[in-house]
């Protein structure tokens, strides 16, 4: 199964989607993209954000 993390439902307007077969691979591209676009520090409470963020597809 999927997974998937859609940026916009922490960052509202961002389309970012980040797909993965586990929850670290979409992590890696979250804390990456976090990092690159928003300008943000993959964080321990950003991380638990992302997390709950994910959902099967
Ligand atoms: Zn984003």
């Amino acid at each position: 199964m999927t997974k998937v993390l859609k940026c916009g439902d922490l960052m509202p307007g961002c389309d970012f989607e980040a797909r993965g077969e586990t929850e670290q691979d979409i992590l890696q591209a979250a804390a990456a993209h976090a990092k690159e676009v928003h300008g943000l520090d993959a964080t321990p409470e950003l991380v638990e954000q992302v997390q709950r963020a994910i959902k099967d597809e």
